[in-house]
């Protein structure tokens, strides 16, 4: 058996079949490019869902690793590091947020924010005892804890897991009268991605965020955006909020904050929301930990520093243009904003999957999502020799069907 084969047989006999990826096994990565047990060159159009952002081992991000590595890595929050305090300034001065939650996973800082804005529902709000209610939109994806998982829409998500989480209210994503229609006086919060990146990169009409926004000031709702996936860049602003003008309640944030090293993430606040949370009703071992604060502060500069945020919004109306130029019977749409593309096939192509594996043998990994959605979410620091190298071979694949 080559070592190829050797390692996904071995995968598929004593791990878990909770995945069903692509059959390369990656061994390098550089910038946006990943390389393969065979040598073989492939340009990352997936960057890990969005983590990897600065490109694949950003030399800046893995030194301040290293270095920090061998300093201290681990205190827990029983006792303070001298890093987490400059993390908490850095993420201040970019966001503008005023309170600050470190976790490690997206979930973990999705589960903050939930029980955040509960409490805050209890205790500032006055919303009686277990009566609060958070509104969601259908086809969400916030992670896959029990709580998260419990108001999904998406039966391979939540089927068999129950008894599930009460307290949320499923809303039609983009539709705004809906929403208003939802919120009654225990509704404490909202929790909403900008655009929906698993559900196939969903953005919602023009002006429907606005119009949350807009609902939830009235209502007292705090406004919770997922920027998991949105942020840190990946739409061609730092927070995808900013198309709309708008500024959430709590934002949330991972993935992209260590550029792919490490599981960090936070919750950003900029009301009262965290102030609820005193001693002992919340933690995380890891949580704000020196690795992760020495990390996610390199991360963040090189984001700033080498204009990945300009990047994107530049590279990602270049790839748009290239993809709609594109002439092929079975392609439905194309949509996106800055670096957060999707090439939607039309029925009849037979399910986008045969199409990754053909991008895949012309040297570009992308990954399908919901059946016939080919998601393409290169590095921010690609060039525009990369953007047209990929065109040429996507163009390929999608004509020669
Ligand atoms: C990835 C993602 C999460 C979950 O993050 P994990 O680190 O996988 O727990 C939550 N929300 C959104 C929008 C995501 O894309």
């Amino acid at each position: 058996m080559t070592e190829t084969a050797d390692l996904i047989a071995t995968e598929h006999k004593l791990g878990a079949h909770n995945y069903k990826p692509l059959d390369v096994v990656l061994t390098r990565g550089e910038g946006v490019h990943v390389w393969d047990t065979d040598g073989n060159r492939y340009l990352d159009c997936l960057s890990a869902y969005s983590a990897v952002n600065q490109g694949h081992c950003h030399p800046k991000i893995l030194a301040a690793m290293v270095e920090q590595a061998g300093k201290l890595t681990l205190t827990s929050r029983a006792f303070r590091n001298d890093q987490l305090a400059h993390l908490y300034e850095e993420l201040a001065e970019l966001t503008g947020s005023h309170k600050i939650l470190p976790m490690n996973s997206g979930a973990e800082a999705v589960e903050t924010a939930i029980k955040a804005v509960r409490k805050w529902g209890y205790e500032v709000k006055g919303v009686a005892e277990n009566q609060a209610e958070i509104i969601v939109c259908s086809d969400n994806f916030h992670g896959r804890t029990l709580s998260i998982i419990s108001f999904s829409t998406d039966p391979d998500a939540r089927a068999g897991f129950g008894p599930y989480t009460p307290g949320f209210r499923v809303v039609p994503f983009g539709d705004i009268d809906a929403f208003a229609a939802a919120i009654t006086p225990n509704t404490v919060g909202a929790l909403i991605e900008p655009i929906q990146g698993e559900a196939g990169v969903i953005i919602p009409p023009a002006g429907y965020l606005a119009g949350v926004r807009d609902l939830c000031t009235k209502n007292n709702v705090t406004l919770i955006l997922d920027e998991i996936q949105t942020g840190l860049g990946r739409t061609g602003k730092l927070l995808a909020e900013e198309h709309e003008g708008i500024e959430a309640d709590v934002t949330l944030i991972g993935k992209a904050l260590s550029g792919g090293f490490y599981p960090v993430s936070a919750v950003l606040s900029n009301s009262e929301v965290l102030g609820v949370l005193k001693p002992g009703q919340h933690g995380s071992t890891f949580g704000g930990n020196p690795l992760a604060c020495a990390v996610a502060r390199a991360a963040l500069k090189v984001l700033v520093e080498e204009d990945m945020i300009g990047n994107s919004e530049r590279m990602g109306a270049y790839f748009i243009e290239g993809l709609r130029q594109i002439r092929s019977n079975i392609v439905k749409e194309v949509r996106g904003r800055g670096l957060m593309l999707a090439i939607e096939l039309s029925p009849e192509a037979g399910g986008a999957r045969q199409y990754c594996y053909a991008m895949k043998d012309l040297g570009i990994l992308a990954k399908d999502t919901h059946v016939n959605t080919i998601r393409l979410a290169p590095p921010l620091v690609i060039t525009r020799d990369q953007v047209d190298w990929a065109l040429e071979r996507i163009a390929k694949v999608l004509t020669t069907a």
